[in-house]
């Protein structure tokens, strides 16, 4: 499918990677005519002037139905979710996201959308595989037999499902990411939801601020994981949109780094070297994952194209910047 010129509508277009998948389908020549999300609009991360930015909660079946109106295809990003001290603490939450991806796939299917998008997450991954720091890549058909991460993985691997059988009952096309933690600029990096690289990069700039030169580390800083910039995950999602591939495809980096090492590289960026306290019984995830993009690589050309240091460095600054913008307020 080329999606140019496609009537496209964006749920979760609020949020940290739905906001640059609508700037990022814009500037492909795609025709996004909605994007939804239930936060009110001044706490949206961008919002595109030129679209209808519709401020509703997915959740309600008659909200999606509004939503897939005039749709040709659906970019369904919306989840209650967060990084780990979030998904440990609310799988109950997390969970009810399945009625956001039930009622979006029902609105879709009725009112005639062409493709639908899904994003899943590494969550699926079977824990067994990810018991050791020094991981093997995880690989798509790793997910099975499932045991995946309590409350969110069991949401997200659910409703991968639900895609497959909407698409092999129903004939609804659908095409699933499983996406391995996203970082940058104009995402979550306070409140309790943010992840691993912009809780790291609040520490160490924390640290640096107030001159108390130490930082708290989740775990024992040698669980390892990949993490993917978010310009290579826009790139992504649109191929996955636009393939012939039916199956849910990892979408993430294969750099893989410990927590420690994360560290190191937000400590060089600040130019501060800050004394390590590692809490080990915090919220942790797995010990190690990584994401195996063979398929990807063999069948869409797709690999990350940007560097952990360089994609850091970004949301290093936009995050010093929004600390200094809060500070004078
Ligand atoms: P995000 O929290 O910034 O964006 C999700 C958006 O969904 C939020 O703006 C939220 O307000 C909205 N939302 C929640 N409940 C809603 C509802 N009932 N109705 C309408 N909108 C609702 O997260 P993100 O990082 O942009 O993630 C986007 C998608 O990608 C999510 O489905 C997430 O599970 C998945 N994912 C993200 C990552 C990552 O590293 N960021 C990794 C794996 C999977």
């Amino acid at each position: 499918m080329n999606l140019k010129g496609k009537a496209a509508v964006v749920c979760g277009g609020g949020g940290f990677i739905g906001g640059y998948l609508v700037k990022s389908l814009l500037a492909n020549g795609v025709n996004v005519i909605r994007s939804v999300d239930v936060k009110p609009l001044d706490q949206w991360y961008q919002v595109t002037p030129g679209v209808e930015n519709v401020v509703a909660d997915l959740k309600d079946k008659d909200s999606c139905y509004r939503a897939a109106d005039g749709a040709e295809v659906v970019f369904q990003l919306a989840a209650d979710m967060g990084g780990m001290g979030f998904i440990e603490s609310n799988k109950a939450l997390c969970m009810l996201s399945v009625l956001i991806n039930t009622h979006m796939l029902l609105a879709a299917r009725d009112s005639g959308v062409e493709r639908f998008f899904y994003s899943s997450s590494a969550c699926v991954y079977n824990g067994e595989k990810q018991k050791d720091a020094c991981v093997i890549p995880l690989k798509e058909a790793d997910a099975y037999p499932a045991l995946p991460e309590d409350g969110y993985g069991w949401e997200k691997l659910f409703s991968e499902r639900m895609c497959r059988h909407f698409e092999e009952d129903f004939g609804m096309q659908c095409r699933v990411a499983r996406y391995h933690n996203v970082y940058g600029p104009f995402g979550t990096w306070t409140g309790g939801r943010e992840k691993a690289p912009a809780a790291i990069c609040r520490k160490v700039l924390e640290a640096k601020l107030s001159g108390r030169h130490e930082i708290e580390i989740w775990g024992d800083g040698h669980q390892t994981r990949s993490f993917m910039y978010i310009d290579d995950c826009t790139k992504g999602t649109l191929a996955i949109m636009e393939s012939e591939i039916h199956e849910p495809l990892n979408l993430g980096s294969n750099q893989l780094v410990t927590i420690n090492q994360l560290v190191d590289i937000v400590e060089n960026i600040a130019g501060v070297k800050l004394k390590r306290r590692y809490k080990v019984d915090a919220p942790k995830g797995v010990n190690g994952r990584n994401s195996d993009n063979t398929r990807i690589l063999e069948h869409l050309g797709w690999e990350p194209s940007i560097r952990l240091r360089d994609g850091l460095e970004k949301t290093y600054e936009w995050i010093q910047k929004e600390m200094l913008t809060l500070a004078h307020v």
